[in-house]
């Protein structure tokens, strides 16, 4: 991983400044400066799921040759999920939905319905607190635990595929996932629709990036997404794109059982 090669750089680089210090005066504002250097390495590295920096996370799949693509769908379940259900099934379209597991409580039907309609189902954590990034090892496996227990009940499968709240990755994560298993799915189109209303801006966003194997981060949450959805699955038709479950593009297992 990348996380063990930045920190063996920074502390050779930091080794042999000390080293040198013995034999030369070496200002201490050359190890705050790598110190520093090292701790904006690890943002940049926990912010993009994609540099791969704490896990591996699986955003794409390069090697695709046909024109098929994933589109994910998290935060869900909640009463909006049924509006994206209905677009897809009327374009005959599979998704996969990253799901929270106090919303799957709140929501059990809606889960259920994913299921049923064909969907594939994914962990993304129980609580999505503004604070997970901050919780410990323990607690992130709690929480990834409790999550596949509720889809395990309802569904009668239990997930493999974990995309971490606000795609960020951490040692917390990193060693969670060790006991738990899961593999991280990323993704390698940001829709924005979690931001932006604009859906004409947001459409335009994905089909400027649209390539064979890519992966689009969308939310079953936003009444946005909605219009963005039928718009984007009649351009894809139309570009003669198939949209396939993830695990199928990225030629995963998705369940364990
Ligand atoms: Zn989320």
């Amino acid at each position: 991983m990348k996380h063990l090669i930045a920190r063996i750089f920074f502390l050779s680089v930091l080794g042999l400044l000390a080293l040198w210090s013995f034999f030369a005066p070496v200002s201490g504002w050359y190890f705050v400066f790598i110190l520093l250097l090292w701790f904006v390495t690890n943002i940049i590295g926990s912010s993009f799921i994609q540099y791969n920096y704490h896990v591996k996370a699986y955003c794409s799949n390069p090697s695709e040759k046909d024109q098929k693509i994933a589109l994910t769908f998290d935060d869900g379940p909640n009463e909006n999920t049924l509006q994206i259900l209905e677009i897809l099934k009327t374009h005959n379209a599979k998704a996969t939905f990253f799901c929270i597991g106090k919303n799957i409580e709140k929501h059990p039907d809606i889960l259920r319905k994913i299921a049923q309609d064909g969907h594939e189902i994914g962990n993304h954590s129980y609580s999505h607190s503004d604070f997970f990034d901050f919780y410990r090892k323990d607690r992130v496996t709690k929480e990834l635990k409790e999550t596949d227990n509720l889809i395990e009940e309802i569904t009668g499968k239990k997930p493999t595929f974990f995309r971490p709240p606000y795609g960020v990755t951490n040692p917390s994560i990193r060693r969670a996932l060790a006991i738990t298993k899961h593999k991280v799915i990323g993704w390698n189109i940001r829709s924005m629709d979690g931001i932006s209303k604009n859906t004409q801006a947001i459409f335009n966003r994905i089909v400027r990036q649209l390539s064979p194997g890519s992966v689009v981060l969308l939310h079953d949450t936003r009444l946005e997404t909605n219009v963005v959805l039928e718009q984007l699955l009649l351009s894809l038709a139309e570009k003669n794109y198939e949209v396939v479950p993830t695990a199928q593009l990225l030629n995963l297992k998705a369940y364990e059982n």
